[in-house]
């Protein structure tokens, strides 16, 4: 419940944050568009403003090459001197345009009346007489402002789509980004389930065989031999367990101790499995080395040994008496390929999707009375994975179980 709700806390402060960055990159984006059309739309009457402003500063003569341009010449306290020159359609406002006397030489935008708008730059100049004013130049930019004001509300409607659109984006991305946490999550709990519920049950049974010796102080060990042996079968259980767990937990922090040497491969397996034909033999079992890959090649021995007890651990456990095992390797293309076969039960192939899961076990009940913890072959892809290497597993034929391992 806890982890549910800190994932959906996760979840939402993702979102958030996604949101948040989609949404300042559209208001950027439009930013920008609207400066640059600003700047493309003004560019021309601001050319033509201060070619103007150039040609009229410091003269006595007015020079207006645009009549899209007019033009107010103040006295030096700022009061209009050329009204009848000005003409009747801006009588009404002219009055109300803004002037800076300290704004010289540069150009801005301004709004008489709230509603005309103007682009202006005001130069000094000289009257008839010679005494100093200034003139301020103006161009309307009305048609331009409604460019502008059209460019805005399309902008506008564009990002409230884009932003509204986001936050539907925002979930699926954060939900895609904490898919793989979740999984991982959820590996990691259903691990320490399955690790607890396996270290229970050998402990319970060792506790509950204990219980039962105490309670009968007087019996000699010959009568109790069937529950000790139990007791101790159990132990080797809980510590092959631990051990396990340990490789796993390890190969889990990047801790495997990987420590590689020059080695050659068929002399180490012959090493390792001799042994295991008379194990075999003793079982009414066939055991069958081809070795075809006398090279030396860059291993971890103990990790190599220990991937090679795995696959012929299972392979012996899962074969019946009268069937066969065989252990074959083979070089191509610099790499180096061992084979286990058996002709035992076999694995179907929705089993073959999970072995290499942790805990999977293809028949439990089976598995236990046979040692397995389903954790041999998890253990035996992480040692091939930490060499760089595959581990797959087929049928063999006719019947059986074939995994091939590939460094
Ligand atoms: P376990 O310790 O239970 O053997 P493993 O991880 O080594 O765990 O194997 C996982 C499961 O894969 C086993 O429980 C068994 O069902 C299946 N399996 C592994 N090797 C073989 C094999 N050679 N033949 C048939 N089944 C196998």
């Amino acid at each position: 419940m806890e982890e549910k709700k800190f994932i959906q806390k996760q979840l939402i402060k993702n979102m958030i944050y996604t949101f948040a960055v989609f949404t300042m990159l559209v208001l950027v984006f439009d930013l920008l568009i609207y400066k640059r059309a600003e700047q493309l739309l003004y560019k021309e009457i601001d050319t033509e403003l201060q070619n103007l402003a150039e040609l009229n500063s410091m003269s006595n003569k007015i020079i207006l090459l645009n009549p899209r341009i007019m033009y107010i010449i103040r006295d030096s306290e700022g009061n209009i001197i050329n009204k009848e020159t000005i003409g009747t359609i801006y009588e009404d406002y002219v009055g109300d345009i803004y002037f800076d006397i300290t704004k010289l030489n540069t150009i801005y935008s301004l709004k008489v009346n709230s509603e005309y708008n103007y682009r202006c730059i005001t130069v000094p100049a000289l009257t008839i007489s010679n005494q100093l004013c200034y003139v301020q130049l103006l161009a309307n930019v009305d048609g331009e402002n409604e460019s502008l004001e059209s460019l805005k509300s399309r902008l506008f409607s564009m990002s409230s789509i884009i932003i509204i659109t986001s936050i539907v984006a925002s979930y699926i991305l954060s939900k895609k980004t904490l898919k793989p946490i979740i999984i991982a999550w959820e590996r990691q709990t259903e691990f320490v389930q399955n690790a607890a519920h396996e270290l229970r049950t050998p402990l319970t049974i060792i506790q509950a065989k204990q219980q039962l010796l105490l309670k009968e102080p007087e019996s000699k060990i010959i009568d109790k031999s069937e529950d000790i042996s139990l007791t101790i079968n159990e132990t080797r259980r809980l510590t092959k367990l631990v051990k396990e767990l340990m490789v796993l937990a390890m190969a889990d922090s990047n801790q495997l101790d990987i420590k590689k040497e020059n080695k050659n491969i068929d002399e180490l397996i012959k090493d390792v499995v001799i042994p295991y034909v008379e194990y075999a033999k003793m079982q009414n079992k066939e055991l069958k080395i081809e070795l075809n890959c006398n090279k030396d090649i860059n291993i971890d021995v103990n990790k190599i040994t220990q991937l090679l007890v795995i696959l012929l651990d299972n392979a012996i456990k899962y074969t019946k008496e009268g069937e066969k095992i065989e252990v074959k390797t083979h070089c191509k293309d610099g790499k180096c390929t061992i084979e286990v076969l058996d002709t035992g039960i076999g694995i179907n192939d929705e089993q073959k999707k999970h072995i290499f899961e942790r805990f999977y076990r293809a028949e439990k009940a089976r598995t236990r009375e046979t040692g397995g913890t389903g954790l041999g072959l998890a253990i035996a892809q992480t040692i091939v994975k930490a060499h760089g290497g595959t581990i797959k597993v087929y049928n063999n034929e006719p019947k059986g179980t074939k995994f091939i391992v590939k460094i």
